[in-house]
């Protein structure tokens, strides 16, 4: 049977950009006589915010989705994650890094889908683990797992091409563990057998291919949908006058009647689907 799962994080309220991925995931599964998840991805330390957990509730609620089962929350998986980490160190492909974001930032030659690329300085150097972050050592990791493939449902059968995201972090400092590591786990605990998710996660999936060949895991299948942006591709925005949905919610808006408007690809005026230019992933 197939299930999905909407996962946001807690870091801002959700706007219609969200409401429009919820109902993909939901869609998905329902028509498809399948099982939808909601998954709060709370693990961001300095930025998740819980107080808005119960408004992201009410707005999923009040769009007419329903999940099945219980909410799961990331904040209360953390053995799993690290114990998956101690399965990569044992595999010899994890090294701590004691550098900081603007170290990081200086010594970068290049940029990845994450943003600057880790040029390795920590690699086969003596670091103090206390308190350090811990790095994929990426080559290895792909010598180790050969040539992979993952297969988009709508862009379809993707070689695997971690290799541009350079040793990305898998336990960060300030957060028990990354979005990569995180996220994948939880796809493979939860059985999410299809993995909804914007195109500006894209390039993401080729990450989250290598760690479940590397743990181990169930490789489920991709579906990266279109998303709703600025007529002129710029990331939703509330300053720019994208709502937040519990602003609608509260001032008595029907969300039924604003999901199934999103479902007939009706958009507010200035805002439009898009494969997302102008997104940080
Ligand atoms: N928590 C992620 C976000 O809000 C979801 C990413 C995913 O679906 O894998 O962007």
């Amino acid at each position: 049977m197939i299930r999905t799962r909407f996962a946001p994080s807690p870091n801002g309220q959700l706007h219609l950009g969200h409401a429009y991925a919820a109902i993909v995931a939901h869609d998905l599964a329902r028509n498809r006589g399948g099982e939808f998840l909601l998954r709060i991805e709370d693990i961001d330390g300095t930025r998740s915010r819980p107080e808005l957990v119960p408004e992201i509730l009410a707005d999923l609620e009040w769009l007419g989705l329903r999940w099945d089962g219980p909410v799961v929350f990331q904040s209360r998986r953390l053995d799993r994650y690290g114990s998956a980490a101690e399965q990569l160190k044992a595999l010899g492909l994890l090294y701590p890094c004691q550098c900081t974001r603007a170290e990081v930032l200086a010594a970068a030659q290049e940029q990845g889908p994450d943003g600057p690329v880790y040029p390795g300085t920590c690699r086969g150097k003596e670091v103090d683990p206390d308190g350090a972050a811990w790095r994929l050592d990426m080559a290895r990791a792909i010598a180790l797992a050969g040539p992979l493939e993952w297969h988009d449902e709508l862009a379809g059968p993707q070689p695997a091409l971690p290799g541009g995201f350079g040793d990305i972090v898998l336990l960060r400092k300030e957060a028990p563990a990354s979005y990569h590591l995180a996220a994948t786990l939880d796809d493979a605990a939860d059985g999410v057998s299809l993995v909804t998710r914007g195109r500006d996660l894209f390039a993401a999936s080729h990450v989250h291919r290598l760690l479940q060949a590397l743990l181990g895991l169930p490789v489920p299948t991709w579906h990266h949908h279109l998303l709703l942006c600025e007529t002129d591709g710029r990331k939703l925005a509330k300053r720019r006058g994208s709502p937040a949905l519990a602003d609608l919610r509260k001032a008595g808006e029907d969300g039924r009647a604003v999901a199934k408007a999103l479902r007939m690809d009706q958009f507010p005026t200035g805002l439009c689907l898009g494969a997302g230019v102008g997104f940080a992933s």
